[in-house]
């Protein structure tokens, strides 16, 4: 690169490498998405296409980024989780959030087609913003995940109840809003039952529990050991050789992206899926 006189104002940039060795969490939101539903026409208080477009979306990124562990999704937002090791761009944020910003709204109006094929997409066209946050332990990681799918299920519990209110049982806005003011999560769930014979639990996963994206790497069976962690439990120091280590980044970077609506709050999906985390 040629030197000028001009290349001092390099110095201006901030530097903006993040914490070495944590978990890195990228949250995607979409912007004015209130109104973006109106516009299009989304269903209340969910609608499937724009769902599946989003993790469309989100897919297409995690093949893409193969450091992202693992990426959770509900509603116009969307996690993305580096793993700790991480080292692309330098773990610079502005970089992460640039490139996962702008290739996930980049696949979200790619595919619109595909999931709106009867709705031609227009000016003002959807954007999302960004943001970056390490979490320095696991537990904290999981908490955070665990976070936004109590979120999801909040969100999706007074959204269900609230739209059955008006769509089934006849309210304005308003009057929906007041009959739900104070209501606990039980309370909800019968005004669901008792008026509009509505279950709560044979919702559709993909509302309730919003979408996990995942490498598909090998599952485990609960309560089965494999050599490194017998060896820690007979506290046997193991050395992975670094070919061994290659090996198995080479093998997540192949694996599959897959997408389902499970609890990522309790320990199973995690005790059984330990590449996650390691
Ligand atoms: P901001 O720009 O601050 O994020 P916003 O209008 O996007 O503003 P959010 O808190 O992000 O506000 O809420 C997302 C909005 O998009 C909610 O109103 C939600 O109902 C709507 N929405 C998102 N996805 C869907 C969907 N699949 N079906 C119906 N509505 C949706
Ligand atoms: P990085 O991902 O690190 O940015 P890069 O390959 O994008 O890698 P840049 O330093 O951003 O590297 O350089 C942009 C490259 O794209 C240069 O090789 C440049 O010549 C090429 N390029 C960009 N715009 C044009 C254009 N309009 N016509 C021809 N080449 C272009
Ligand atoms: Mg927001
Ligand atoms: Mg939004
Ligand atoms: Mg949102
Ligand atoms: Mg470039
Ligand atoms: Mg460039």
């Amino acid at each position: 690169m040629a030197n000028s006189k001009f290349e001092y104002v390099r110095l201006f940039e901030q530097q903006d490498g993040l914490l070495p060795n944590t978990w890195i969490v990228v949250r995607i939101d979409g912007r004015g998405f209130t109104k973006f539903a109106t516009r299009y026409g989304f269903e209340k208080p969910n609608d499937k296409r724009a769902l599946d477009l989003m993790n469309a979306a989100a897919k297409m990124v995690m093949t893409e980024l193969s450091d992202i562990t693992i990426a959770y999704g509900s509603s116009d937002e969307f996690s993305f989780v580096f793993h700790k090791s991480c080292i692309l761009f330098e773990r610079r944020a502005s970089k992460l959030v640039s490139t996962i910003v702008s290739t996930f709204t980049a696949y979200y109006i790619h595919y619109w087609p595909t999931y709106f094929p009867d709705t031609l997409l227009t000016p003002p066209l959807p954007s999302f913003d960004g943001r970056a946050i390490c979490y320095p332990s696991v537990q904290n990681l999981r908490d955070y995940m665990s976070w936004r799918q109590v979120d999801c299920h909040i969100n999706n519990l007074y959204n269900t109840t609230f739209w059955s209110l008006i769509q089934l049982g006849g309210l304005d806005a308003k009057e929906a809003e007041k009959t739900l003011a104070g209501t606990l999560a039980a309370d909800k769930n019968e005004i669901l039952f008792s008026r509009f014979k509505i279950n709560y639990n044979n919702e559709p996963e993909m509302f309730k529990k919003g979408s996990v994206l995942f490498r598909d790497y090998e599952l485990v069976e609960p309560g089965t050991h494999n050599a490194a962690e017998e060896a820690e439990n007979l506290a046997i120091p193991v050395q992975q050789s670094k070919t061994q280590a290659e090996n198995d980044k080479k093998k997540r970077a192949k694996a599959r992206v897959t997408v389902e609506h499970l609890d990522i709050i309790k320990d199973d999906f995690w005790d059984r899926r330990p590449w996650l985390l390691s």
